[in-house]
């Protein structure tokens, strides 16, 4: 998705999109998320963009639902976001001339905020878009904060079932000792 600088109106340009009708978000979100969409996910995207001196800046929201599978239990599951999309677009012309410092302390973008480069009169939002999305996602994805996983023994789901193994003790190198008698 291309935004053409000349044609950002005062007021800001407002895109929303969504995966199921238009192709470039559907490719991004296979992009990014593919092996985790099921039958019915969608992304959409809700921003606007508007013009600061020469910067664009960029605010808005995806909503998006995603089918991950559960790192404890194994189980596919149903998550729905709502992530915060804020950022940036600086002229390559500005950072040049070592005035994105400068700019900086005008338009005051605090320091963790997402920005990246643009050079000639357009931008391309994909890049950034694609990297959020990314970034938004967790390290693991856990069905429920206190997922209890599966039994190690039975392999019974032990969110929906309750079984009645017994904990084996953890056997280590040190329990041959054990029962071993010293003879004097
Ligand atoms: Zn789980
Ligand atoms: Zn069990």
């Amino acid at each position: 998705m291309k935004l053409n600088i000349d044609e950002i109106p005062d007021e800001g340009v407002s895109i929303v999109a969504t995966s199921s009708q238009d192709e470039w978000l559907n490719q991004l979100f296979k992009k990014a998320l593919g092996d985790r969409i099921g039958d019915g996910d969608s992304l959409k995207l809700d921003l606007t963009a508007s013009l600061i001196g020469s910067q664009v800046e960029c605010l808005g929201s995806f909503y998006y639902s995603i089918h991950p599978i559960c790192a404890r239990c194994g189980s596919v599951f149903c998550l729905h976001e709502d992530l915060p999309l804020h950022f940036h677009y600086v002229s390559a012309a500005d950072t040049q001339m070592g005035r994105h410092q400068k700019r900086e302390e005008e338009i005051n973008i605090a320091e963790d905020e997402d920005f990246s480069i643009y050079e000639g009169r357009s931008v391309d939002l994909d890049p950034m878009l694609y990297e959020q999305l990314i970034l938004a996602q967790p390290t693991i994805y856990l069905c429920k904060q206190d997922c209890k996983g599966l039994c190690p023994q039975c392999g019974i789901n032990l969110n929906t079932q309750a079984c009645q193994c017994v904990p084996t003790p953890k056997v280590t190198p040190f329990d041959a000792l054990k029962g071993f008698k010293v003879s004097k």
